[in-house]
């Protein structure tokens, strides 16, 4: 198992260099990250789904942990489903804002020190197609300089087409719409314009940098500086959705969980977001996607998570065979394809869901014709409903790859169409912007 600082561990207690993972990360030793549900000696201050201890900020825990606060404080329990029902139904961000409290409550809340502490979206990028990339200050942030990326790409990327999301449908490309079904101003109408629908991919970051060391990624540079607690996975959710006055149950929003670090590293606290989400936010995990490097024990737990909280599941591929896979995906060398494709088929999926295989492009080393070959051999031999999403790779400063030529790209998609495979092109959304998958790192010029 890993730990998210460049450590592996074999036994519960001990711990061994890895050079799987970047060093650069050694110093936040501290950040364990644990993978097995019986692993019980782990001390990892990042499991708790709810805030780090001694922070004020009561956004992140759920309705029932509001109740049991709220117990605390000598209240009804049922103050703690107005408290959820205020952070992420009515996206208030301010206690003095929440009028279903008495007024003497709010302010001795805010008097013990308490506040909402919902994370902040501090620095907007526009760019030319749409996408808005935003820098998020978490409420626990280390530094006041920390901020992690969320991405919000309006008619998604394609990076759904095809996986049983109703992305497919022909809508998928006319949002925002105005909406025609009921044509009545919201209070969140510009004047009497009618009310926008929605339809939009949001991508989410659940570590501020990341550990896994794949050769072809912006925020790999980073290393790992730290996990996100739910409340900063599902905080950014909610500061965007504030933003854009999203209506769940009428706006269609998927979430990808493609944004910075690995997901299964952080796995706890990437689930606690999930049934936050799912529990006081309304949404359902059939709109959600994640995306993993490969991380077997986390695809493992993953396979065993309930159907009403598990996402659908991505695997970045991104090569035909091991060799090439170890040369730019680092921890092929522990998690083999064949081990991650046997992981996989331990996720039940739903009737018409499918395992999606991302695949990135990288010019000259994995978009030949005969990788393409290969890819459709090993996608078929897994049996697994699967379908490939190929994505061109998106250049970033000091890292040495080029962009597929895009015959070379179409070529590629044709020789998987061909053989039965479905397979889509992800549009590179918000490249201008440094929001393009990969380029995520913090980058503070637009
Ligand atoms: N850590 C997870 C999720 C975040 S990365 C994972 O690796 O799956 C999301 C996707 O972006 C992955 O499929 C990854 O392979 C891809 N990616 C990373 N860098 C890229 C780049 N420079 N260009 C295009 N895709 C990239
Ligand atoms: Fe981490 Fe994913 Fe980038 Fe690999 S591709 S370094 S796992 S964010």
């Amino acid at each position: 198992m890993h730990g998210t600082d460049g450590f592996f561990r074999g036994e519960c207690n001990r711990w061994a260099k890895c050079s799987i993972l970047t060093p650069a990360v050694s110093k936040n030793r501290n950040q364990l990250v644990r993978l097995h549900p019986s692993c019980t000696t782990s001390k990892s201050q990042t499991c708790s789904p709810s805030r780090n201890p001694g922070s004020p900020a009561l956004f992140g825990m759920d309705a029932e942990a509001l109740a049991a606060r709220m117990v605390e404080a000598g209240e009804p329990a049922w103050r703690g489903s107005q408290l959820a029902k205020a952070f992420y139904r009515q996206y208030i961000t301010e206690l003095s804002e929440i009028t279903t409290l008495p007024k003497l409550l709010r302010q001795r809340l805010a008097a013990e020190g308490w506040q909402v502490g919902r994370p902040q979206i501090t620095q907007v990028f526009h760019s030319a197609d749409g996408t808005e990339r935003y820098l998020v200050q978490c409420q626990n942030a280390q530094a006041s300089t920390e901020t992690v990326e969320t991405v919000w790409m309006p008619e998604g990327d394609d990076g759904e087409t095809g996986d049983s999301s109703d992305a497919d449908s022909p809508k998928s490309s006319s949002a925002p719409d105005l909406d025609t079904e009921s044509r009545k101003p919201t209070s969140n109408a510009e004047g009497d314009l009618p009310r926008r629908r929605w339809h939009a991919t949001l991508c989410i970051s659940s570590q501020v940098g990341c550990a896994v060391n794949c050769q072809f990624c912006l925020t790999a540079k980073l290393g790992l500086q730290r996990n996100l607690t739910a409340g900063e996975i599902a905080g950014q959710v909610l500061a965007v959705f504030d933003r854009h006055a999203i209506e769940v149950g009428r706006d269609r929003v998927n979430l990808v969980f493609m944004g910075m670090g690995e997901p299964f590293l952080n796995y706890d606290n990437f689930m606690g977001a999930v049934r936050l989400l799912v529990r006081e936010v309304g949404l359902s995990p059939q709109r959600m996607t994640v995306s993993t490097s490969g991380i077997v024990p986390g695809i493992e737990r993953f396979a065993a998570e309930p159907p009403e909280f598990r996402p659908k599941l991505a695997i970045s591929l991104n090569a035909p065979n091991d060799a090439i896979r170890s040369e730019i995906m680092p921890i092929n060398r522990k998690w083999p394809i064949a081990a991650v494709v046997d992981a996989v088929r331990q996720v039940r999926l739903r009737p018409r869901e499918r395992i999606t295989f991302e695949y990135v492009l990288l010019g000259g080393v994995t978009d030949r014709p005969e990788h393409a070959a290969e890819v459709a051999r090993l996608v078929r031999r897994s049996g697994l409903p699967a379908k490939v999403n190929l994505i061109a790779w998106n250049p970033g400063p000091g890292i040495d790859y080029s962009t597929p030529q895009s015959e070379a790209v179409e070529a590629f998609r044709s020789t998987l169409i061909d053989a039965d495979i479905p397979a889509y092109l992800r549009k590179p959304r918000g490249r201008d912007i440094y929001a393009a998958c990969g380029q995520l790192k913090r980058t503070v010029e637009g």
